[in-house]
């Protein structure tokens, strides 16, 4: 499954966010297959489409998509040295596909932080200096690697070593892998190489329950948006304590806290919405009287691999697949209005997955 995992500095408030996850998780009857690791959260990725699709259908059961975030503890200065758990760190981080960087945005005197005061960009700068650091490390290990044979004249070694000098210029410029745009080609070496900062990011400004209606009011806040700008990053405004409140709550007593605190979204929906689109994810639907449910797939998707996130047999045994849109059956009101207007598609093997589809799959058994 994919993972985002929560990363920043001691006493910013992760342990809180990862208790806000945790107290949300999905519950494990519908999921048999979650995961029972103390350091992973799943949650389930809210989706209002399903929500209408379920008020047409009515079905016994609505099972929402499910996104993973993964605990990582332990960032201090120096991790690219090996201090504190710094190269456990590292490489929990690599398993990851995408960084949450959470970030100290609130005041509070009595909460030390570990450089001395409030600072988000002082402290984003730290971390991902400490994941810079990491990566540079591992392009001159590479570079020691193959330099000899790329001067030897070996075209392929050539062709890597060029890739890794243009990464090592960049992470030496203190930029993460990332602010590079790279051809198909150099993107397989680049894969390879899993650099963390390669991966995809998103920060959490963490912040006092005054400033969550309207987070500009905070300059903390200001400050790292006007910051990670630059490298077109989006930054999610959170109460880390409101949100572990409001997880612990049903649905009914969220949405009266809520409007008290005067939000309309909890701050963990949107930024489980964020990482999602962040990494790309799709969904499509399946319906019906007993389930409707939402899946993840990956953008490029064909309908028989889709087919493959429900069951292997729906894949091997692919025939076809009934396909229509969220946004058509909204708009004709029902299936069968969606057939006399015939916006019921059969797609074959070929077919790409669009977000949105709602899909019935054909196959032999
Ligand atoms: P971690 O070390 O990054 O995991 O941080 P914790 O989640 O353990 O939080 C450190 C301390 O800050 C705890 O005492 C939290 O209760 C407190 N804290 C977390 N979020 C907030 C916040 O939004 N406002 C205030 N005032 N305190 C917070």
């Amino acid at each position: 499954a994919l993972t985002a995992g929560i990363v920043g500095l001691p006493n910013v408030g992760k342990s809180t966010l990862f208790n806000a996850i945790t107290n949300a998780q999905v519950e494990a009857a519908n999921y048999p297959f979650a995961t029972i690791d103390p350091n992973v959260g799943v949650v389930e990725v809210p989706d209002h489409r399903l929500d209408d699709l379920a008020k047409l259908f009515n079905p016994k059961k609505t099972i929402y998509t499910t996104f993973e975030f993964t605990d990582i503890a332990g960032l201090v200065k120096g991790a690219s040295r090996g201090e504190g758990l710094g190269n456990k760190f590292l490489a929990n981080i690599r398993e990851t596909n995408a960084i949450v960087e959470v970030v100290r945005c609130f005041r509070d005197k009595d909460i030390t932080h570990v450089d001395g005061s409030v600072d988000p960009v002082r402290d984003v700068e730290t971390i991902n200096l400490e994941l810079i650091f990491a990566d540079l490390e591992t392009v001159e290990k590479r570079i020691g690697k193959i330099e000899k044979k790329a001067q030897s004249g070996d075209k392929e070694a050539k062709e890597e070593l060029d890739v890794l000098k243009r990464i090592k210029d960049v992470l030496e410029d203190n930029k993460p892998v990332r602010s590079l745009d790279f051809s198909k080609e150099e993107m397989v070496w680049v894969r390879q190489y899993n650099f963390l900062t390669a991966k995809p990011i998103i920060y959490v400004a963490n912040m006092g329950e005054e400033d969550i209606e309207d987070p500009t009011t905070n300059p903390f806040y200001n400050q790292l948006v006007e910051y990670t700008k630059k490298e077109g990053a989006d930054v999610v405004p959170i109460c880390a304590q409101i949100e572990e409140e409001l997880a612990a709550l049903d649905d009914e007593d969220k949405q009266v806290f809520m409007d008290d605190l005067g939000i309309k979204e909890s701050g963990l929906d949107k930024l489980i919405k964020e990482t999602y689109a962040l990494l790309n994810l799709k969904t499509f639907f399946t319906v019906g009287p007993d389930e409707c449910r939402a899946w993840t797939f990956t953008d490029g998707m064909t309908a028989p691999e889709m087919a493959g996130i429900i069951h292997t047999d729906f894949q091997r045994g692919f025939i076809r697949a009934e396909t229509y849109s969220y946004d058509d059956l909204m708009k004709y009101g029902s299936e069968t209005a969606l057939k006399e207007a015939g916006k019921i598609r059969q797609e074959g093997k070929t077919y790409k997955g669009v977000d949105g589809d709602v899909m019935f799959f054909k196959f032999n058994v």
